[in-house]
């Protein structure tokens, strides 16, 4: 099965400080068997990954890479790559664009040329393994691993991992890593998938193609020690390959052919292509649409935006300008309304069981004064009180919003 790369959508203004968790001595062997782990899984799968087999534990090997393609000069970022007739910045990834283009290209002949109704049983099932694993990449490798925005307990933790298999995106570390580095250098050559470069880029483009020099070279300043650390993530990734077969495709696939007697042509395209590849898109809109358009009520000079039908799909991840500001919120927004951020009433739901705790939350007077301070008057109660042209910005350009 081809390694379709994961994706990723955002990583922490304040990433360093907030993340680390540090390593108790103890653990730097398994780290380090982990990291081999991480570095034999990722060459042979040909993840997404911080291209060159480097490695966060490898400055030589970057720092080879970068000689081997011109050295971290700008005739490095100049030079073009030339497929079709057609100029790209960097080297396409020929593997993850065939298996993206192909998966996407089965799932519309299927719905839309040669779909014969499916059960309905069937469309409810993938309505609800889309919404299991969109679960656990938005509550799991999002809000928990990246951002570190509220604490689980073992089962919690496990369960999310599962959830997070379903997904079939990319490796948790991969993709925390990503993300982290997303929100550390939002919108510059070294944000994995800048929203700069255009939508299809931001969307899907930046997983075809090799990362952009500096998002190696300063990737490498973000602290994934506690990532390295969780022995959840360590067993997911020692069974990452079996996990996603299973979880993502072969028992969403077979449930619908043993339980309600579902033609198996009709399943296989139903859960493994068009559940899949729609679950992909919701993803990706995050970083494309929710990077673009809508509202900036919490801070107007950043690209991430409130955009409603991408908290729709997302299970609550669309409310972007919000959560590029507090990236520590559990809630990914300022409201934790069930028909928008179906991420965060599961979440309160694990709360009231105890499995998850310490829940991060700005103040109310925080987000007040940052809306006013800060946002682009669009905010429904505070917007009103104190528009952007009232606002002596240069006085609280060096103020830190993020604690
Ligand atoms: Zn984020
Ligand atoms: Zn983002």
């Amino acid at each position: 099965m081809t390694q379709l790369a994961t994706m990723t959508m955002m990583a922490g203004t304040t990433a360093d400080g907030h993340y680390a968790n540090g390593l108790a001595n103890g653990d730097k062997k398994s780290v380090n068997k982990f990291y081999e782990t991480v570095n034999d899984s990722e060459d042979t799968l040909n993840n997404n990954n911080y291209e060159g087999k480097s490695r966060l534990n490898s400055k030589k090997s970057d720092q080879s890479e970068y000689d081997r393609r011109g050295g971290d000069s700008a005739t490095s970022d100049e030079k073009d790559y030339i497929y079709f007739g057609i100029k790209f910045k960097q080297p396409l990834k020929v593997v993850n664009a065939i298996s993206i283009i192909g998966f996407h290209l089965v799932s519309l002949y299927a719905f839309v040329l040669n779909f014969r109704s499916p059960h309905f049983l069937t469309v409810l099932w993938a309505f609800l393994v889309g919404g299991i694993g969109g679960f656990g990449v938005t509550a799991g490798a999002h809000r928990l691993w990246s951002h570190r925005s509220y604490k689980a307990k073992t089962p919690l933790r496990v369960l999310l991992a599962l959830c997070f298999s379903v997904a079939g995106q990319n490796t948790l570390y991969d993709w925390t890593r990503d993300h982290r580095v997303h929100h550390k250098f939002s919108e510059t050559d070294a944000d994995p998938h800048n929203s700069n470069r255009g939508f299809f880029f931001a969307h899907v483009g930046w997983l075809m193609m090799r990362k952009h020099p500096d998002v190696i070279r300063k990737g490498n300043q973000v602290d994934m020690s506690d990532i390295l650390a969780d022995p959840v993530v360590q067993w997911h990734q020692k069974y990452f390959v079996t996990l996603k077969l299973l979880l993502c495709f072969l028992i969403p696939t077979a449930v619908p052919i043993y339980f309600w007697n579902e033609e198996w042509l009709i399943s296989i395209f139903t859960l493994s292509f068009i559940r899949y590849v729609f679950a992909l898109n919701f993803t990706w809109l995050v970083n494309s649409a929710a990077h673009m358009w809508g509202n900036r009520p919490f801070d107007r000079k950043i690209n991430p935006a409130e955009n409603l039908s991408v908290s729709i799909v997302s299970m609550g991840e669309g409310w972007h300008n919000y959560h590029h500001t507090f990236p520590w919120d559990y809630k990914a927004a300022e409201i934790g309304d069930f028909r928008y951020n179906l991420t965060t009433t599961f979440l309160n739901l694990f709360a009231k069981i105890g499995w998850a705790y310490d829940l991060k939350e700005p103040s109310k007077e925080l987000i007040r004064k940052t809306i006013e301070r800060h946002g682009d008057g669009s905010h429904s109660k505070h917007g009103e009180r104190c528009m952007p042209d009232e606002v002596p910005m240069e006085a609280d350009e060096n103020s830190n919003l993020i604690e």
